[in-house]
């Protein structure tokens, strides 16, 4: 097919073209990565918008349960919702992998939702870009909301936090020593935190923690994207699916918000300048794994070993001599 064709039925909001363009980005083929470039740029102009909604959880916490519970509540709504996934498959643990068909049955059913896996590359940059296409497809596809799940490990909140418009933590009911355990740094990207099952006897516990992450969050550093009282934590049931409309009206007043005050666009700005450099260093890397290139860093490294050169000039040869073209 041709790309043009493609990318006209990606619009038309067909799912066969859709599954079909995605398959194409997840390609680590070089003539498959120039065809996928030509229909992302054919899709450019389309200015659909989709809530890009990032979700972050430890294994266990209840995202594909969440996921689930909102996704049909939105899909009763009338929205149309596209669940996608960033795991490197190093990540993933047998029963937790996304698409995996027992996980989110009924949503996967749903002739307004579409769930794809995370593309099995085991390399999380790899992973991130691919995925940050298949969420731009999915909106040109006419979705309303996509949501953007990871398991949470090493970096992978940072690329989904760096696609999404917000960004949510899905935490479990915990004793309040265990707040520690949520790095500084992951909280500081939250958008709201949503404590899980505070349903039967855990909803007490819950209540407790939801009440320490608010405390915790005042003391952060104050966004400017944020309006008074943001970011928040919530307590919510996706077994019981409690709170999940207060969750989903908290979400469209903070993006309701940022969006009147010119900070959703510029924050789509920032993030396409942060996935312009993200690719070139990708490039860059690629280009060092080429076999000609492999075979110089060896020689170099060789080099400076045994002292016949310096670090820092051998690095110079390699990257002047070897690394053009
Ligand atoms: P994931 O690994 O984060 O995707 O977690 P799952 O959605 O697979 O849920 C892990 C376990 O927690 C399952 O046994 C769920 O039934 C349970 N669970 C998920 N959400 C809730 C909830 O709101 N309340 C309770 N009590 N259990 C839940």
């Amino acid at each position: 097919m041709e790309i043009a064709e493609l990318a006209e039925r990606v619009l038309a909001g067909e799912r066969r073209a859709l599954s079909r363009a995605i398959t194409l980005i997840e390609s680590q083929r070089a003539d498959h990565r120039a065809r996928a470039t030509e229909l992302m740029e054919h899709l450019r102009e389309s200015d659909r918008q989709a809530l890009r909604i990032g979700l972050s959880g430890t294994p266990g916490v209840g995202k594909s349960t969440f996921i689930e519970s909102f996704g049909l509540m939105l899909t009763g709504q009338g929205k149309r919702v596209a669940v996608l996934a960033v795991d490197p498959s190093s990540a993933r643990s047998g029963g937790s992998i996304l698409g995996d068909k027992t996980r989110m049955e009924q949503l996967s059913r749903d002739r307004n939702a579409f769930i794809r896996p995370s593309p099995s590359q085991s390399h999380l940059g790899g992973v991130a870009r691919r995925t940050r296409e298949a969420v731009r497809l999915c909106e040109a596809a006419g979705f309303d909301v996509v949501l953007i799940e990871t398991v949470g490990v090493g970096q992978s909140e940072t690329v989904v936090a760096e696609m999404s418009d917000l960004f949510l933590l899905l935490l479990a009911p915990a004793g309040g020593d265990e707040l520690q355990g949520v790095k500084r740094g992951i909280m500081e990207m939250a958008d709201l935190i949503l404590v899980n099952k505070a349903d039967g006897d855990l909803k007490a516990t819950a209540t407790r923690t939801c009440a320490d992450y608010s405390g915790a969050l005042r003391l952060l550093r104050k966004r400017p994207q944020d309006p008074p009282g943001y970011p928040k934590a919530l307590t919510v049931s996706a077994l019981e699916e409690q709170g999940l409309e207060t969750a989903w009206d908290e979400m469209q007043a903070l993006t309701g918000w940022r969006r009147d005050e010119g900070h959703f666009d510029a924050r789509r700005a920032d993030q396409a300048r942060y996935w312009f450099a993200e690719e070139v260093r990708q490039a860059l890397l690629a280009r060092l794994q080429a076999p000609a290139a492999r075979e110089a860093m060896q020689a170099l490294s060789d080099a400076v070993a045994e002292g016949r050169t310096t670090p820092a000039q051998a690095a110079r040869d390699m990257v002047t001599r070897h690394l053009g073209g």
